[in-house]
């Protein structure tokens, strides 16, 4: 059991999220409220029908449910609605700074504008406490091209979102299937992540960083599978977004005290702790931090690594990351 100092620690530290996909962040009850609203017709009976759905065997098992979750969302409030609550419920976790994905193609396909989806998002980010900054991420089961389409499309707004991710089925598209659109986005000057090492290999964390010159790794906790690449990755301090509630869910790790955060940390990483889809996966950033803790011999100065890792790998301008950075250290100085 985690003794009551440390879980006051890990509920009261500042922290950053850096791998929260906004359409993942949708809560059941918010999904039957924006249905009703929208008149859209789901295929579950209740809120308690979809909960039970919740339960999955792997990766693309839960991004059936998650697509047929996000197709309530139709106007620009339902996105605002959305952002509104996660951000609210990060605030509570003590969520200082939060880079947020949301995956226009999820919407565009089915006829919702790019510009409701961004603004929505962009609006709510704005009217809340928490700093936010957003991530494009395109569908890497759909084609190079079509993310080709929808960089043209949200290029008009490129003032509201500073990245651009890959996520949804890893296995069997590999980063280098998007290597000229990603040349396209390093060029216009955007922030570069990709999911990597999640359900895929150690190669394509490799591909992710040579091909796509990716600056941070999402997952990537397959990397221990590759002597040379997690020397690199320690090396070259290129952070990984584990998602430790999620890679449980998602059948990755059998349970959480087979999870290799401590491992990746001892390897020298900088690894981070963050919630992915919390409406699915069972918590948010304190629910994560407190799991883990729980099932791994972590400690108090894991919690202080962790935090500070949160801010160091965030695209924040650097006068901000120090400030951020300044306020874990006086926090765990008087702990
Ligand atoms: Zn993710």
């Amino acid at each position: 059991m985690l003794n009551e100092q440390l879980r006051d620690v890990l509920q009261r530290m500042p922290k950053a999220e850096l791998h929260i996909h906004i359409e993942g962040s949708l809560e059941p009850e918010l999904i039957f409220a924006l249905a009703q609203r929208n008149g859209v017709k789901l295929d579950y009976a209740s809120v308690e029908a979809l909960r039970a759905a919740y339960a999955f065997t792997d990766l693309q098992s839960f991004l059936d449910i998650y697509y047929a979750g996000a197709s309530v969302l139709l106007q620009e409030q339902d996105f605002y609605d959305m952002t509104a609550a996660y951000l609210k419920r990060a605030e509570a976790d003590n969520v200082r700074h939060t880079e947020i994905f949301f995956d226009p193609q999820t919407h565009t396909a089915r006829g919702v504008p790019i510009k409701t989806v961004i603004d929505g998002i962009h609006r709510a980010c704005q009217d809340s406490p928490v700093s936010a900054t957003l991530i494009l991420s395109f569908l890497r089961h759909l084609s190079e091209a079509e993310a080709f389409a929808t960089l043209e499309e949200a290029l008009p707004y490129r003032d509201k979102y500073l990245g651009i991710g890959l996520d949804s089925s890893e296995l069997g598209n590999p980063p280098e299937k998007f290597a000229r659109v990603f040349a396209r986005c390093k060029e216009l000057g955007f922030r570069l992540v990709a999911h990597a090492g999640e359900e895929g290999p150690p190669a394509y964390i490799e591909t992710a960083l040579d091909v796509l010159k990716v600056e941070r790794i999402d997952h990537g906790v397959r990397c221990l599978d590759d002597a040379a690449l997690t020397q690199r990755l320690a090396r070259e301090r290129i952070a990984l977004t584990v998602c430790p509630l999620s890679n449980i869910k998602l059948c990755v790790f059998d349970e959480m005290a087979q999870h290799n955060l401590l491992e990746l940390l001892d390897a020298g990483i900088v690894a981070t702790v963050n919630s992915d889809d919390p409406a699915y996966f069972g918590g948010y950033m304190n629910d994560n931090f407190i799991a883990t803790f729980e099932a791994l011999p972590l400690g108090l100065s894991h919690a202080h690594r962790l935090a500070r890792n949160g801010f160091s790998a965030a695209f924040l301008p650097e006068a901000q990351k120090q400030a951020f950075l300044a306020e874990v250290d006086a926090f765990f100085a008087a702990v």
